[in-house]
């Protein structure tokens, strides 16, 4: 048995989450947001997606965070 060192971070809109996990084929990190479609390569980039993804309400304000 493969263990898939999976982990997830909450969005920053708190309404979903960004699941990363081993790619069992090619072994690099993969990630796919549960918040939006989004998804992508990288245990970094899924966990910046996390920061920045706020599904929420529509269009997030550009780089901003209150
Ligand atoms: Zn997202």
């Amino acid at each position: 048995m493969t263990a898939l060192d999976s982990r997830h971070y909450l969005t920053a809109d708190g309404g979903g989450r960004v699941e990363t996990a081993t790619h069992p084929d090619h072994g690099g990190r993969v990630w796919a947001c549960s918040s939006c479609d989004a998804t992508g390569q990288g245990e970094d980039e899924g966990r910046a997606h996390a920061a920045g993804c706020n599904n929420r309400g529509g269009v997030l304000p550009s780089g901003h965070f209150q």
